[in-house]
């Protein structure tokens, strides 16, 4: 049997005229060398395709360390790897610095340009084939079309932005200390907002504290008094996707600092010298300002946008795909991190396909065992199943039944019918939730799609996933699952906070140094390893570096 197949295998790289066709490898174009793109192309390791990676950057950027840029905490070039040292040898990878204009999944095809002089044709705008499309180009900072914000304010979003941050800081102070200017413009000058209070901003304000305090007041002494801090969030708390503990400790540590938070204030208008905000009340505040730092949220990217509307999800925020990342109502293409939203199957959509996949022998009747014999795959299927046991203490989904049953106060009988699954069921869907728009979602997107692609063949053969619900056989892959691993907030003066799974929650030096290793341990390689360690030694030792080149 095995000398057929490889003798029928052989057979195939021949055409009909008996020439020998080499076997195409497929190609993989890939768009975005972010979190996402950085993570597949670390992962992928067949040798089967061959991937064309295309982005308007020829690195990875670090970005949990932006905010740590702006200050000169760590340098800009510590936490950026070029995108050609990242795939793996027997891949064979190669980069295209463009970016992405229009995707047309028909004639599978992506249009670029190139910011970079001209290609053989005398143009920078050129198509690339593929056959699989993997689509990670990220999202864009929002400004909400709120007038002069893109024009007046600094973004944190991408390495430049954190360099131009930096020199805007230290050109600040150098400005004050020129002669011919009096008090109050030298008060507008040092006075920073920040705008929004998640993670990034709140890290941004606390650097910015730490950098002025620790480094700046010993060589601009005059300054010292002339600086404000002001920390503007349109809610009533900041980092609110964090414990309430941590949200308190913030607050409570930025008030002790000097940082001026002002809750529920939404910004209306900025122009070159000027922020207004709104308070819940109504009432309009205009305040002058040196510089602000604009980090509201994310929004979708043109390009992106024009794919949705091309593929009918016009209406829709990111670009959705199932649970094993792929587009909605496309082929062979895929999407991940912050520019795509996974759309969890709901399992009362599915309540009567589910019950008729059960109830193998026909019967209208559920017993206990035939639904022991689904349940691994209902779970794998509908992850929300288990969240929602999870939720209730329960151990296994017989306990849900039973509770189901006892309800409905038919408690003697071992079967049920498809009402009483449809009640025992009934509120699992809640536990459907989004993933945060996060570096450690798109990366495991990125490791799982790549892992998918390796075995792609092997799969095809031998599905592994779950069982099919409305149709036949089984899915060729599990579902992507997210596992989430906690998260920091930085707060300066060397405390950091940090919600560990399971409501764990430290706050302060010695979380610091917990974030130290894991950022440490996070860098995509030893080089970066080594330079952000020797940025925060050189840190510690001599202090933040504040020349203005
Ligand atoms: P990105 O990393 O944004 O990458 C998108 C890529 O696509 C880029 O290479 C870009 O150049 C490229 N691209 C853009 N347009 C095109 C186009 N038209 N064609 C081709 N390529 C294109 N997350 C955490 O989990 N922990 C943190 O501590 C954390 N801190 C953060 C701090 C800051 C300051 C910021 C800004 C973000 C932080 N995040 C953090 C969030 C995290 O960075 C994002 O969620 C993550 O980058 C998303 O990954 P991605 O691959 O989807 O997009
Ligand atoms: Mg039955």
């Amino acid at each position: 049997g095995g000398g057929l197949i490889v003798y029928s295998e052989a057979n195939a790289s021949y055409s009909n005229n008996g020439v020998e066709t080499e076997t195409r490898k497929k190609k993989v174009v890939l768009l975005g060398t972010g979190w996402a793109g950085a993570s597949f192309l670390k992962t992928l390791n067949n040798s089967s395709y061959e991937v064309q990676v295309i982005s308007p950057r020829n690195y990875f950027a670090f970005t949990p360390l932006l905010p740590s840029v702006t200050c000169g905490t760590v340098e800009a070039r510590s936490v950026v790897e070029p995108i050609r040292n990242i795939g793996r040898k027997n891949v064979e990878m190669s980069f295209l610095e463009a970016e992405c204009v229009k995707i047309d999944p028909r004639s599978k095809k992506v249009y670029c340009r190139s910011k970079q002089g001209v290609n053989s044709n005398g143009k920078r705008e050129f198509d690339v084939d593929y056959d699989y499309l993997v689509i990670a180009t990220g999202a864009q900072s929002n400004t909400f079309n709120i007038p002069g914000v893109e024009e007046n304010c600094h973004f944190l979003k991408e390495v430049e932005d954190a360099q131009r941050i930096r020199s805007t800081v230290i050109d600040s102070f150098e400005k004050v200390s020129l002669p011919g200017l009096n008090e109050e413009e030298r008060k507008r000058m040092l006075h920073f907002v920040v705008v929004g209070g998640g993670p990034t901003g709140v890290e941004f304000a606390s650097e910015l504290h730490d950098f002025v305090n620790e480094d700046l007041v010993k060589l601009y002494p005059k300054a010292k008094n002339l600086v404000q801090i002001t920390l503007l969030e349109a809610a009533d708390h900041i980092l609110t996707m964090f414990d309430k503990r941590i949200t308190e400790f913030a607050e409570e540590k930025f008030t002790r600092d000097g940082i001026d938070v002002k809750l529920g204030s939404m910004v209306v208008k900025v122009n070159d010298k000027e922020i207004s905000a709104k308070t819940k009340g109504g009432e309009v505040s205009t305040i002058p300002y040196g510089m602000i730092v604009w980090s509201t949220g994310i929004g979708t990217r043109p390009v992106i946008k024009d794919f949705m509307k091309q593929i009918g999800q016009g209406n829709r925020r990111a670009l959705a795909t199932d649970e094993w990342l792929r587009v909605e109502g496309c082929d062979n293409i895929y999407a991940l991190g912050d520019c795509a939203t996974i759309n969890q199957r709901k399992v009362m959509e599915d309540i009567a396909a589910i019950f008729k996949k059960a109830d193998k022998e026909n019967s209208g009747t559920l017993t206990m065992k035939e639904f022991q014999e689904v349940m691994g795959d209902i779970c794998d299927r509908y992850p929300q199943v288990q969240l929602y046991l999870k939720s209730k203490g329960m151990h296994g989904i017989t306990d849900l039944l039973k509770e189901a049953q006892a309800e409905n106060g038919s408690n003697k009988s071992v079967e049920l019918d498809i009402e009483e699954l449809k009640s025992a069921l009934c509120q699992v869907d809640s536990q459907v939730k989004l993933l945060p728009a996060t570096g450690q979602v798109a990366a495991q997107q990125g490791t799982y799609l790549a892992k998918c692609f390796d075995r792609m063949e092997v799969c095809e053969k031998n599905p592994e996933g779950p069982i099919r619900i409305r149709g036949e056989g089984r899915h060729r892959f599990r579902p992507f699952r997210y596992r989430h691993l906690g998260q920091f907030a930085p707060l300066g003066g060397e405390q950091t906070a940090a919600q560990l799974p399971g409501d764990w929650v430290s706050i302060g030096h010695s979380s610091q140094w917990l974030w130290y290793s894991v950022y440490a341990s996070k860098q995509v390689s030893w080089r970066t390893r080594v330079l952000v360690v020797s940025d925060w030694m050189r840190r510690f030792i001599f202090g933040r570096d504040s020349s203005r080149i």
